[in-house]
């Protein structure tokens, strides 16, 4: 079969109300960080992850920053997080002046390993940021009772996993906080965007004025500290409003994508195995991905060129912390993490993808593993 356009790994699905809400926004002047579909966004975020507050931000990255400086974080301070993450998680750490501490990963969910996270933590410790990776929930009962036990807060990294379950409980709203990003290949997007979720009245308080500059709320252009210009315009929350009102619609096309997938591709699980969905998950597949068994003779950089030459695109699965030049630990220990890492893939997983280009995707893999034992 011949593809006349290369299959892409994602792309905004922009088929709502987002056209009609930007053009509102342009009729009425409302352009900028104020506006009704800030609120609305907000409001209706808040509702769909179940909590009481939710702050819209520039994106997903400084949706980690702002909690992190509302709980105080700074020099000195140790953060957990996962070394199978993207830069961001690690970044917003680093931007408080504290030190984030790597834990490896599961083998079978991909995410932090609650078993390994006790022993990395120290009098410095404050808190443990999960990350729910590819859309897939980390198993996090466990982690809520460590970190009930050492008094941590704990910060859901829910950048790719919007809508996802864990025990029926939707992600953003476990955690003392959850962040979301809306960056162009995410679930929804807004061009650049993010939000923050929590039940925690005071803190989200905190966070409402760290993210306009600090400005005193009692008393205009005063300022008590150091502030960001963290915001989110309404031209943005326009195209977010449009996106979340279609959400069902949008991880509707993602399961269809990924459950298709699986039906053709699980009975080669001798030669690449799908990340898993665990019995407590409900997964939303931001990204399929794949993981080459140890009889694929060829690397994984060479299989994803083979796709590459057939019209598919692919990436890599991110790099691990520990091993990349502002993260990097000389004598590392993160075994799964190395391994999954060197070895995975994603695929496409687009909203949009066609059964027929699903088929293609599908032949495409199995004829180069096979071709590479
Ligand atoms: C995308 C992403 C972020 C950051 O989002 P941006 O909107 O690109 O700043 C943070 N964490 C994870 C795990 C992500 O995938």
């Amino acid at each position: 079969m011949k593809v006349a356009e290369r299959i892409t790994l994602a792309s905004p699905v922009l088929n709502g109300n987002e056209r009609e809400y930007v053009l509102d926004c342009i009729d009425t002047g409302w352009i900028s960080a104020n506006g009704k579909y800030v609120t609305k966004f907000e409001e209706k975020f808040a509702e769909f992850c179940d909590v009481k507050h939710a702050l819209s931000c520039a994106n997903g990255t400084v949706a980690i920053h702002l909690p992190l400086l509302a709980y105080g974080v700074g020099q000195g301070d140790e953060i957990i997080i996962p070394t199978f993450t993207y830069i961001a998680t690690a970044n917003a750490v680093k931007y408080c002046g504290a030190t984030p501490v790597l834990v490896d990963c599961e083998n079978d969910s991909w995410n932090i390993d609650p078993k390994k996270i006790e022993e990395k933590i120290t009098p410095k410790t404050k808190g443990i940021i999960v990350v729910h990776l590819y859309g897939h929930p980390v198993d996090m009962d466990p982690i809520m009772e460590i970190a009930q036990k050492h008094n941590l807060f704990v910060i859901e990294d829910a950048a790719e996993a919007h809508g996802a379950e864990y025990n029926g409980k939707v992600v953003g709203s476990i955690g003392d906080v959850g962040t979301f990003s809306f960056f162009g290949n995410k679930v929804i997007s807004t061009g650049e965007g993010g939000m923050i979720t929590t039940n925690n009245s005071e803190l989200a308080e905190k966070m409402r004025l760290l993210r306009g500059q600090a400005m005193d709320p009692k008393k205009r252009y005063w300022f008590n500290e150091v502030g960001y210009n963290y915001r989110m315009t309404n031209l943005q929350a326009a195209v977010g409003l449009g996106q979340l009102e279609n959400i069902d619609w949008h991880l509707g096309q993602r399961r269809r994508v990924a459950e298709s997938y699986i039906v053709k591709l699980s009975q080669f699980n001798d030669v690449f195995t799908l990340q898993p969905e665990m019995p407590w998950a409900k997964h939303t597949y931001w990204m399929v991905s794949i993981l080459l068994a140890d009889k694929v003779k060829a690397s994984r950089d060479e299989i994803m060129a083979l796709l590459e030459a057939d019209g598919i695109e692919t990436r890599p699965l991110f790099y691990p912390m520990h091993q990349m030049p502002p993260y990097y630990e000389e004598h590392s220990n993160y075994p799964v993490a190395d391994q999954i890492s060197s070895r995975g893939f994603n695929i496409p997983t687009n909203a949009t993808l066609t059964d027929e280009q699903i088929d293609y995707i599908c032949s495409r893999l199995v004829f180069h593993c096979n071709n590479n034992l």
